[in-house]
């Protein structure tokens, strides 16, 4: 059983996966890494003959995996098909007339050696199956060994996993036979268990107070990857934040923390009603979100998004304006500004998002303009394994540079509407970024294991000498434990918004703090 287990392990990196490796050494070009990445596969395809090891399932798994192995292949090397769940869907929903234009000699022969032939050699072996209790211990012995093994390789070559896992996802696809067993997973749970959830709106009862004189003017900025550490306003050695150091009236949050390490989570998590505790993504896409709220009340929104999207907290507001493809290359932050005068020409009780590129990697060099480039060497490929820490870590700094230009834009902005708007700015990035130490890049770590480098965002406040909050008071806060679960109800204050979602104690502007 056990050799049954190693020698078709084997024959699945050697046989199945030229592809993959085909694919993997055109990006990487490193022999060691690519041994790594067998010795890897190996583990991991015996890990799943492990778990599936039984008298019942053994045989039937092992058969399944050498028969879409063999046509996966064939259509990836043909075709560049990769069999993911969608596909394995089309594979249960096709009719004949549509599979057998798919038929030929060269497929049938993958099929016939590949699946086929392996197949009836397992179905024929006789394997002397271990009892209930042998095989409870077996698995007890092998599956953390496996799992150790995998995550000890994996540590060997961090640098180039943190690549292949972050940077080129694809690659994953070509993995065989696990990935179309991932898909074959993946279709089931998304046919037969995901619950349909309706959206529910809340906060309909939001309402916007009467105040006496101009109306408010707020700008948010959702900043990307921009870790709170490396900006000199939180002590950096570094001269990061050459313009807002000179800022009195602004307030830096130097203990601020995110809910999420990776955009995906935190954008919706920051605006949603749902605490980092309480969020669930499905949950929140569901409901309302914070713009919606301010929507409800009246007040007159705004989202420009120079990342990817507002990931569902924006979807349903009527000004939302995604500036990405509108430059040559890639559009610079400060782009978002472009005609935002003539957005709030009318004075009205007005909320803005300014969505970020910021800090995002792993290409930072690619982020900013020459003249923000103060910090040189910088590392100049999207391959991580193939730069210095230092000429990444510079390449990281600059982008830094150039959030602080920017900011300080914002809030030149800003001060030119005085006249007819109270102002304010509220800057925010969605997570924070690692950037080599012990061997860990970018972000997305599941937060109970991220390091603070992921979950201590940048964070960095000012209003407008009217706007009713006062800079001194934002100042005390500067050392204070906060966190992203704080916007929600302190904006909604902030914009003298009155609603049964507000909590007082998540309120940075109430006099409780
Ligand atoms: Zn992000």
């Amino acid at each position: 059983m056990k050799k049954t287990l190693l020698f078709s392990s084997l024959a699945f990196v050697l046989f199945y996966n030229f592809v993959f490796f085909e694919k993997s050494y055109a990006i990487f070009a490193d022999i060691p890494f690519m041994i790594s990445l067998g010795v890897t596969l190996f583990f991991f395809i015996a890990l799943l003959q492990t778990i599936f090891y039984s008298k019942y399932t053994f045989k039937p798994f092992l058969i399944y995996l050498f028969i879409t192995g063999s046509l996966s292949l064939y259509f990836m090397k043909k075709y560049g098909v990769i069999i993911d769940d969608k596909m394995v869907q089309n594979i249960f929903e096709t009719d004949f007339s549509e599979a057998s234009g798919l038929f030929n000699f060269e497929v049938l022969g993958y099929f016939l050696l590949l699946g086929l032939l392996p197949s009836v050699i397992i179905y024929k072996l006789k394997i002397n199956y271990l009892t209930f209790k042998q095989n409870i211990i077996f698995k007890l012995k092998y599956i953390p060994l496996l799992l150790l093994l995998i995550v000890a390789n994996v540590y060997l070559f961090s640098k180039a996993y943190t690549s292949f896992f972050r940077e080129y996802k694809p690659l994953r696809y070509y993995t065989n036979p696990t990935y179309p067993l991932y898909g074959l997973g993946k279709f089931i749970k998304r046919k037969y268990f995901t619950k349909k959830l309706e959206f529910k709106k809340i906060g309909e009862d939001a309402k916007l107070l009467p105040k006496e004189g101009k109306p408010k003017l707020f700008i948010f900025v959702v900043g990307e990857a921009a870790r709170a550490d490396h900006f000199s306003l939180n002590g950096y050695k570094r001269d990061t934040n050459p313009t807002l150091k000179n800022d009195s009236e602004i307030t830096s949050f130097k203990n601020f923390y995110s809910c999420g390490t990776e955009t995906a989570v935190s954008v919706p998590c920051m605006f949603s009603v749902l605490t980092r505790k309480k969020y669930k993504d499905s949950k929140a896409k569901h409901i309302s979100s914070l713009i919606d709220v301010l929507d409800y009340a009246g007040v007159r929104t705004l989202w420009i998004d120079n990342n990817s999207d507002s990931k569902g907290v924006a979807t349903r507001i009527k000004n939302y304006k995604n500036i990405k493809g509108s430059c040559n290359g890639e559009c610079r932050d400060f782009k978002m500004l472009d005609g935002l005068d003539k957005f709030v020409k009318t004075p009205k009780t007005t909320f803005i998002v300014l969505h970020q590129m910021g800090s995002h990697g792993p290409e930072y060099y690619k982020r900013y303009d020459k003249i923000y480039e103060k910090f040189k060497p910088t590392c100049k490929t999207n391959q991580l394994n193939n730069c210095t820490k230092e000429s990444i870590t510079n390449a990281y700094d600059n982008t830094i540079v150039a959030t602080d230009a920017f900011l300080t834009k914002v809030k030149e902005f800003l001060k030119q509407q005085q006249n007819r708007y109270k102002v304010a700015l509220w800057y925010v990035a969605d997570h924070g970024e690692s950037l080599g130490e012990k061997g860990v890049y970018l972000h997305g770590l599941p937060y109970f294991i991220a390091p603070d480098a992921q979950k201590h965002p940048a964070s960095i406040i000012w209003f407008g000498n009217d706007f009713g909050i006062k800079n001194e008071d934002m100042k005390r806060l500067e050392d204070k434990k906060l966190s992203q679960d704080y916007i929600f109800s302190s904006i909604l204050d902030a914009m003298d918004v009155n609603t049964s979602l507000y909590d007082e104690e998540l309120d940075l502007f109430s006099p409780l703090l």
